[in-house]
């Protein structure tokens, strides 16, 4: 398949494994942004295949598993009130917050749905004016062009019933502050590319500049990868810092203008709590006062909730790549893609799921298994 088959040729992939290893002479650490790429480095066994010198450590990329405990609970206050119909994508339904998780709220009478598109809780809308229609607006930069269209259609319709409980979440100032945390290990990144395919990438050189990090710009198949590590360690050991595009079929420097103004139309930046990560000014968007009437935590005026602390599971720690999803004591015992324990494991695109799911149970490096009961999170 065009633009697929192509970057998934074992030949190349071996040329650039052999550059790669004949580059390295130390010990450099990259993360991947993006939840997708780390899919597509254990699919694909990338890492294991690397020169032990390259350290790959999996970023906080995933919109399901950095949405915070807080939003978990406001989405779960809204679906169980009655009249509402609470929209979302499905990988949400059963990540857990203090009290439970969607399904439980499903199951306890909530009329909860997945949809697969927030124009789909737009028709809901229309066509059941009696119901208040709530969809569940996470994710980065990706999904908020449609969330925008969204409220955008909804307000052109004159809808009075549809609202959007908005998580949304940026990736810049998400790397920026993974550099400025004491335990950083970064030293440089491979960001994800359909980010960069609607905001363009204008916003990185600064980041590559003040920290000396190269940031190296991928797509998600084996050789996109590949080049991006072989460019991003090219960089390292000549001692530069800048931005690199190996992904022109999809990005460019400016991005998807269309997109970006519909965004800017109706959001507005704000700071936001990233699970495993707390607070990051300006780390995301909620709508414009212009378009308050489609806020569902303006609408519901919900009171402050108490959020429950979770013991056990780690996802913070993943999610700020300081700990692998195997080093986990629950993983693969208490906590499984049928048991998740925590939104890594739930999420398609989390770390932990990709290691059940590739069978990465133990790590190599450790040469020993995980503990066998679940313990408290020393932590
Ligand atoms: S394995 Fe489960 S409990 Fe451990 S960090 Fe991942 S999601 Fe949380």
């Amino acid at each position: 398949m065009k633009y697929l088959t192509e970057f998934r040729d074992g030949e190349l992939a071996k040329k650039l494994f052999v550059e790669i290893a004949s580059l390295v002479t130390r010990t450099w650490t990259l993360m991947e942004v993006c939840g997708g790429q780390t899919h597509s480095i254990i699919r694909n066994g990338i890492d294991q295949l690397l020169p032990r010198q390259i350290q790959l450590i999996h970023g906080p990329g995933c919109p399901v598993c950095v949405t915070p405990v807080e939003q978990i609970d406001r989405a779960l206050a809204i679906a169980a009130l009655p009249k509402v119909t609470f929209c979302s994508f499905g990988d949400m339904l059963r990540v857990p917050g203090s009290h439970g998780d969607l399904f439980q709220v499903k199951s306890q009478g909530g009329d909860v749905r997945v949809v697969y598109s927030p124009l789909d809780a737009v028709k809901l809308a229309r066509e059941n004016p009696n119901s208040e229609i709530v969809f569940f607006a996470i994710g980065f930069e990706t999904t908020a062009p449609a969330n925008a269209m969204a409220v955008y259609q909804a307000k052109r319709l004159g809808l009075k019933n549809f609202s959007l409980l908005v998580s949304h979440v940026l990736v810049p100032p998400a790397m920026e502050a993974i550099l400025n945390a004491p335990e950083n290990s970064v030293q440089g990144f491979l960001a994800a590319g359909h980010v960069c395919s609607v905001m363009g990438y204008h916003q990185y050189p600064q980041l590559a500049k003040r920290f000396r990090v190269p940031i190296v710009i991928t797509g998600f198949e084996p050789l996109d990868l590949l080049e991006g590590i072989r460019r991003a360690v090219l960089q390292l050991e000549a001692g530069q810092a800048f931005v690199e595009n190996t992904y022109p079929r999809v990005v460019s420097l400016e991005g998807n203008r269309p997109a970006q103004d519909r965004i800017a139309e109706v959001f507005e930046l704000t700071d936001r709590i990233w699970r495993g990560m707390g607070w990051i000014p300006k780390s995301g968007w909620r709508l414009r006062e212009e378009y308050r009437g489609f806020d569902a935590e303006w609408k519901f005026e919900l009171p402050d909730l108490p959020v429950v602390a979770d013991t056990v599971c780690r996802s913070g720690e993943i999610l700020r790549g300081t700990l692998k999803p195997n080093r986990c004591p629950a993983f693969g015992n208490s906590c499984t893609p049928r048991t998740p324990l925590g939104a890594t494991m739930v999420s398609s695109e989390g770390a932990c799921a990709a290691y059940f799911n590739y069978g990465r149970l133990i790590d190599l490096n450790l040469k020993s298994v995980p503990e066998v009961e679940t313990a408290s999170c020393p932590a």
